[in-house]
């Protein structure tokens, strides 16, 4: 399948599952759009590799997912948006009585209300050009609980309801909206956690994989960046034209309990 001229906005994507995303659409010859808040020298590096390795366009665009102009002005500015991929998003974990409001409020603006602004943002875009795919990257905690992560379940929860709104005001149109709910991805930042948690534990790092940090994926193994940028390339063919509205679990299992 290509994606050849069909221009993609992936936000927070200098890392972990925006980029695997974006290099995925890149791949299929979509000219693509990387965001996140820092605006260095590294982030404008990673869009002229992409352009180099895939032979596409791509640009680094700064915005702030917390704040709605910024949403809106990434999407608008970009001049054309076929594909959004909503995926920045960031995490706190405490009980809720100690959770501070300032990360509650800092959650359910980057991931929930910039799904918002950037779709609606986006929907005009999607049908004037007469074609369009909204992916958002939510996760299993948008379908489960977990205790201690009460603004990302809240959040994400949101965005498979946003998912359902958004897919039913364009089931008419060629335009599809989708969520990809990832149990645990294997990106550097769960990396990292391994040999920490098993020395926390006093286990092997295997055991920690399993026990700890898998302890709620049935597959004991991790999702892949690789495979949600697949899942998300899927969602972009005519294949997936009439998928819409739903929200797909990729957990190995997670949700299924
Ligand atoms: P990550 O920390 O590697 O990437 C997050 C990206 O968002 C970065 O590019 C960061 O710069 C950007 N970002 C953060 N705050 C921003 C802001 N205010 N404005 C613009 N950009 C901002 O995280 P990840 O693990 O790749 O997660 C990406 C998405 O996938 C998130 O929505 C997360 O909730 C979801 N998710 C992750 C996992 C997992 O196991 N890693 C599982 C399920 C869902």
């Amino acid at each position: 399948m290509s994606l050849k001229g069909k221009t993609a906005i992936v936000t927070g994507s200098t890392s972990g599952i925006g980029l695997g995303v974006a290099r995925a659409l890149a791949a299929e010859g979509a000219d693509v759009v990387l965001n996140s808040f820092t605006d260095s020298a590294e982030d404008h590096d990673l869009a002229a590799a992409l352009a180099d390795e895939f032979g596409v366009t791509a640009r680094y665009v700064r915005a702030d997912m917390s704040k709605p102009d910024d949403c809106r002005a990434l999407v608008a500015g970009a001049g054309a948006c076929d594909i959004l991929v909503n995926n920045a998003g960031i995490q706190h974990v405490a009980a809720i009585e100690d959770f501070p409001p300032e990360k509650w409020d800092a959650i359910i603006a980057i991931n929930l209300s910039s799904v918002f602004h950037c779709t609606a943002a986006a929907l005009p875009m999607m049908r004037k050009a007469g074609w369009g795919r909204v992916i958002n990257i939510a996760s299993a905690h948008g379908l489960r609980a977990s205790p201690y992560k009460v603004a990302y379940v809240a959040a994400k929860h949101g965005v498979v309801g946003m998912t359902k709104v958004a897919g039913l005001e364009t089931a008419k149109e060629p335009i599809t909206v989708n969520a990809i709910c990832p149990g645990y991805v294997l990106t550097p930042l769960v990396e990292a956690q391994i040999p920490d948690t098993a020395r926390e534990y006093g286990i092997s790092e295997d055991a920690a994989i399993e026990q700890v940090i898998l302890a709620k994926q049935p597959s004991k193994d991790f999702v892949r960046v690789e495979d949600l940028g697949a899942m998300a390339v899927f969602l972009c063919s005519d294949a997936a034209a009439q998928i819409t509205a739903a929200s797909l679990p990729a957990d190995g299992g997670w949700t299924a309990q």
